[in-house]
């Protein structure tokens, strides 16, 4: 099994995904099938540990039916990522940005507002 952070993203997206659509604590049948497959993609991935992200590959490697469905899958927890796994997500989001324009900025916000007890 790959190490990858991509793989890791991959698995925490469509167990997301599952979770909300499915109402599966675990990957249901449907949605294991999906993450095997991506696992594969990426073993077999001939950029290596070079590799952009799949959003911006140019390769598109996946079948188109398996490309629906993980397309699917990233409209949906894309956004939600920031909220459960933030810091994965922003290694996405950054990895993304690099890819695209080899530049990257992310403003970082800083929470340091005083808390109030009662
Ligand atoms: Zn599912």
């Amino acid at each position: 099994m790959p190490a990858e952070p991509e793989y890791k993203t991959l698995q925490a997206m469509i167990s997301l995904f599952c979770r909300h659509r499915h109402k599966s604590d675990n990957l249901c049948t449907h949605c294991s099938e999906l993450l095997e497959y991506a696992e594969q993609r990426l073993a077999k991935c001939p950029f290596g540990d070079n590799k952009p992200t799949c959003r911006v590959c140019h390769i598109h490697c996946y079948a188109p039916e398996m490309r629906k469905r993980i397309a699917e899958v990233m409209r949906f927890s894309g956004p939600r990522m920031i909220l459960h796994h933030p810091i994965m997500a922003l290694r996405y989001l950054v990895q993304t940005r690099k890819s695209n324009s080899g530049v990257h900025s992310i403003s970082e916000r800083r929470t340091d507002a005083p808390s109030r007890n009662e």
